[in-house]
């Protein structure tokens, strides 16, 4: 077993951790983008978001849901990071930033000149046909 999440879920590997469920673990991370930041990762070594069924993206998202609340409510009383808005993030290959080959989630707080962006060049305007023909492509995916 080589993967550092499967390590972590086992307690091999000490992490803080913020939330337990049954399909779960969420811990702060160690390298973190913003203060208070946290991953949601699975307890079974699913390495992508295809290997992901409806059940367990849903128990990923809730707790993540959870831990925005926590955030929000912990930066409120002034006993949290300041956190006025939150990012969640999730990257699904190398390509798109995918770091460890385990499923995980980002719970980002967010606030005002913390740093945080996305730097990306956001697509200017495509003709209606364009979008068109692109959904039409995936939704017969869909099936
Ligand atoms: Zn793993």
């Amino acid at each position: 077993m080589s993967c550092v999440f499967c390590h972590i879920v086992a307690g091999d590997i000490e992490s803080s951790v913020v939330l337990e469920t049954d399909r779960v673990l969420a811990f702060m991370d160690v390298h973190p983008a913003t203060p208070g930041h946290v991953l949601v990762v699975l307890r079974a070594h699913l390495e992508s978001l295809a290997d992901l069924d409806d059940e367990v993206g849903a128990a990923m998202f809730s707790a993540a849901r959870t831990i925005a609340a926590a955030l929000r409510t912990a930066s409120a009383a002034g006993t949290g990071p300041r956190c006025d808005g939150i990012n969640l993030f999730y990257a699904d290959g190398a390509v798109a930033f995918q770091e460890v080959f385990h499923a995980y989630l980002h719970v980002l707080p967010r606030s005002v000149g913390d740093g945080f962006t996305l730097d990306a060049r956001w697509g200017t305007d495509p003709a209606r046909v364009e979008l068109d023909a692109e959904a039409s492509v995936l939704r017969g995916m869909l099936g």
